[in-house]
């Protein structure tokens, strides 16, 4: 009945369009063989601190290690805590801990999906409490949109915290004319396959105006680097970016601004044919979303992901367990009960998004979902 499926993301459009670019690029760093630290990573760094405004930008090895850099920057690690929030990725709290800091879990707002910023005052409450140090806290720009910075960073100001905003998958959205980049004092970005600005492997990049903290962030990732090679001014680690992953980014970053803008069209179509049927995802007035993912909410979620299926459709949970309830993570504080993040957890499901999704399979998810909700 259902030929082909409707996958939730498919690449090979896109390598379709710039795959001849993108081979070329690859070439060139071939010839070169500078295959660490090649030209392309600097000239990639130059090109996101215009795309965003950011001052500084320094690429590095993953979303993951672009939070561990940061915290490191920050000088945050053992006796010190940061408030997350558990509806997220786990890779957002697992930084943390690989920091040798504490996470002290927070929850998120009831009609979104990111960090309630009441509950700072209890994380550092909680924390004195334990004998840690609250130093900062995490923001997550869940599923594409940033998180309600302003909130963040008046709770955060009172409290004296520092503000990352882990940027995995919002690079290219906004907030009020202000680009993701400019809104945290570090934010930090991931660019695996999936994410709407993705290479072909694992990459990172952190942002931030402060000129001292940009060159922390390079020593560190360089494994604590001074002035030249072999001397070692603090322990870091090899946090760099490939060339070849520059080399892919450069490309992709040429067609980003495109692909945001046919993202967007899609989310508008699907939230005005779902609109009343599920809950579908509100943008913040003065904020733009790049939908990493379009999640909705609905009751019966494992039913309608059921009849998705049914119907050739995929769909996926992010994420079906807020990490206060994980094995890895359950001997870390919340600031109490977290229902948003329980209820968000039970309720969401992502449907197929990408910048290439033909009009005939945008009609098979709106029509599977209206059939799967009635
Ligand atoms: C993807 C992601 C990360 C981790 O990025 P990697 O590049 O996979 O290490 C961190 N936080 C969030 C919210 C993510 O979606």
């Amino acid at each position: 009945m259902t030929a082909d499926r409707v996958p939730l993301l498919d690449l090979q459009v896109q390598r379709g369009q710039i795959g001849d670019a993108i081979e070329k690029a690859l070439s060139r760093v071939l010839e070169h063989g500078r295959f660490v630290n090649g030209p392309e990573v600097e000239q990639l760094e130059d090109e996101l601190a215009e795309f965003t405004g950011s001052r500084h930008v320094v690429a590095c090895s993953s979303g993951t290690d672009a939070i561990v850099l940061a915290l490191m920057a920050l000088d945050i690690g053992p006796g010190d805590a940061v408030a997350v929030p558990s509806f997220t990725f786990a890779a957002t709290a697992g930084a943390v801990v690989l920091a040798g800091a504490t996470p002290i879990f927070a929850d998120s707002l009831a009609t979104a999906f990111d960090i309630d910023a009441a509950g700072l005052a209890a994380a550092h409450t909680l924390a004195s409490k334990a004998g840690l140090h609250l130093r900062a806290v995490i923001a997550v720009d869940l599923f594409g949109q940033p998180a309600d910075y302003d909130a963040v960073r008046a709770a955060a100001a009172a409290l004296g915290l520092a503000v990352i905003g882990d940027a995995a998958q919002s690079v290219g959205a906004y907030q009020n004319g202000v680009a993701v980049g400019c809104l945290a004092d570090i934010t930090t970005a991931s660019f695996y396959p999936s994410k709407p600005l993705g290479c072909y492997g694992d990459g990172g990049a952190m942002f931030t105006a402060d000129e001292a903290v940009a060159a922390r962030l390079r020593s560190l990732r360089e494994h604590g680097m001074g002035s030249h090679r072999y001397e070692h001014v603090r322990v870091g680690m090899n946090g760099r970016l490939d060339t070849f992953q520059a080399a892919v980014l450069l490309e992709k970053l040429k067609i980003f601004p495109r692909e945001i803008a046919e993202r967007d069209r899609l989310a508008r179509r699907y939230s005005d044919a779902l609109v009343g049927v599920v809950e579908v995802p509100a943008v913040r007035s003065g904020s733009s979303s790049v939908w990493a993912q379009y999640t909705i909410v609905c009751d019966d979620r494992d039913g309608l992901a059921a009849s998705l299926a049914a119907a050739g459709v995929q769909s996926a949970v992010h994420y079906p367990m807020p990490l206060h309830e994980q094995v890895a993570f359950r001997a870390y504080p919340a600031i109490g009960p977290l229902p948003n993040a329980e209820r968000h957890a039970r309720r969401v499901l992502s449907v197929p998004m990408h910048a290439y999704l033909d009009e005939r399979s945008q009609d098979r998810v709106i029509e599977a979902v209206l059939a799967g909700s009635r």
